[in-house]
């Protein structure tokens, strides 16, 4: 017997349109690649987001097409995300800090139909752009006055693109299992692998984000996602902040200790979430300039292991640091550090020596340890075995490999890591398994230790 509810199928678009039904004025504020600060609200996105969906569909761009954005977290990648899945299109994420050679690679694997980038990445482009004869068109995230003399194909400026819609245009209707976005890994072993979200695993994985005890993201809060919406969902806040009805702000290009320290400071942020390396700076800026943070309440940090000292720094201040793990085939959140009712009361080194973990699996993430065998191994922060996960955000192929089966019988995917966990379920990364086993270079996931994620753009080479 099936229950009798209404079908209203988990679409994206219902996330900006509740965003701008009932939290119309909120702010979206992001320091523009062009320099100043711009102010918009959730009302404005959606409606440019629905002429950005009319636009593709002029351009003859429909259900299931990829569309490339190469782009830092700004109010406009933010516009094209919705309207390229309000048109049924798939949002491909192209990471800028992979080598321009796997750039090209991955557009032709995915056979993007057109491009949307930031002024920043304009040269970039038109050193591969022979190598990616499937893109038909260039959209440069800008206005005519920023417009650069470029040879990119059929370049325009988005504000003149978008000008020649008029916004009357209804989000197209489809299956929540459709493809919503696309992002390969940034293996550098082998070839990228392409993760291919549903609309239905974005906007569960959003409700999941939102959590008191994920990321408790909050209509009251002032949310700076500095992790790029260009790797792994940006932690999924593109989706969670508005749906949550938060003040959104974003860092453009600049992700420097003083930037990051002014946006904070300038628009009371409380909450926001990077890597230990864009941490780092901010630590520095602040040391080195003797300044304190006034408004921020929590931070997550994942991406790379926390280091303790980094959790002492900003606990010392009082703000509240999740240490967060997860990777591009889980949306890509899979556990949080957020503290567990039995161990409220833990204090000093105790406490820091739980937080150092990489935390708890969240609601709809299944984790287990095996070892080489696949036989499961015990929770009990001692022995150490193959990371696996289960659960309706989490890839169950990779894209145009469909054929290869990279579950185990129980459904659950080989993360590549190697881990503990403890009796009260909190994991830590030990290691990852191509380190330490000679077997896991059969894992579906073998990439190396570190990811382009962290690498700083002054570390990639030309
Ligand atoms: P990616 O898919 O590029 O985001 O990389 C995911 C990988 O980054 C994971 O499989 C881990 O090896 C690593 N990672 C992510 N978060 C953490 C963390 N908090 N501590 C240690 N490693 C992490």
């Amino acid at each position: 017997m099936l229950g009798l509810m209404q079908d209203w199928p988990l679409l994206q678009h219902k996330i900006i349109d509740h965003a701008a039904l009932q939290y119309g004025d909120q702010e979206v504020v992001t320091r523009s690649v062009e320099g100043p600060i711009h102010r918009t609200n959730y009302r404005q996105v959606r409606d440019r987001a629905l002429r950005v969906a009319q636009r593709l569909a002029k351009d003859g761009i429909k259900l299931g097409d990829r569309v490339a954005t190469l782009a830092w977290n700004t109010w406009r990648h933010l516009e094209a995300w919705y309207g390229i899945t309000g048109v049924g299109a798939v949002y491909h994420t192209v990471n800028p800090r992979l080598f321009p050679e796997q750039i090209a690679w991955i557009v032709n694997h995915a056979q993007d139909r057109a491009m949307m980038l930031d002024l920043t990445f304009v040269p970039l482009m038109e050193a591969v752009q022979d190598k990616c004869p499937s893109i038909e068109r260039y959209i440069i995230l800008t206005d005519k006055a920023h417009m650069p003399a470029t040879k990119l194909k059929n370049a325009v400026a988005y504000e003149e693109w978008l000008a020649e819609a008029d916004g009357n245009f209804e989000w197209a209707q489809f299956d929540e299992n459709t493809a919503a976005g696309l992002c390969y890994t940034s293996g550098t072993t082998g070839d990228p692998k392409g993760v291919l979200y549903s609309h239905r695993s974005n906007v569960l994985h959003a409700l999941q984000a939102c959590m008191k005890d994920t990321l408790s993201v909050s209509a009251q809060d002032s949310i700076l996602p500095i992790v790029p919406m260009f790797h792994a969902n940006a932690w999924s806040l593109a989706f969670s902040v508005p749906l949550a009805g938060a003040k959104f702000v974003m860092p453009g290009a600049k992700l420097d200790g003083a930037s990051v320290y002014e946006l904070l400071e300038t628009e009371k942020v409380t909450f926001s979430a990077a890597v230990p390396t864009v941490w780092l700076m901010l630590m520095q800026h602040m040391q080195a300039n003797k300044v304190e943070l006034h408004t921020l309440q929590r931070v997550a940090i994942g991406g790379s292991a926390c280091p303790p000292s980094m959790i002492e720094f900003f606990e010392a201040r009082g703000v509240t640091v999740y240490h967060a793990w997860g990777m591009t085939e889980m949306s890509p959140i899979g556990t949080i550090g957020a503290i567990k009712p039995a161990l409220v009361g833990l204090g000093g080194k105790d406490l820091l020596a739980i937080k150092s973990k990489q935390g708890h699996a969240i609601f709809a993430v299944e984790m287990k340890i095996t070892d080489d065998e696949g036989k499961q191994l015990p929770w009990d922060g001692v022995k150490f075995g193959r990371l696996k996960v289960k659960g309706p955000a989490i890839a169950r192929r990779y894209f145009k490999r469909e054929d290869e089966e990279i579950l185990d019988d129980e459904g659950f995917f080989d993360t590549g890591d190697v881990a503990t966990i403890d009796p009260n379920g909190y994991m830590q990364i030990t290691d990852r398994a191509k380190d330490v086993s000679p077997a896991a270079s059969g894992s579906p996931r073998s990439t190396s230790k570190i990811s382009p994620s962290v690498i700083p753009m002054s570390r990639r080479p030309p």
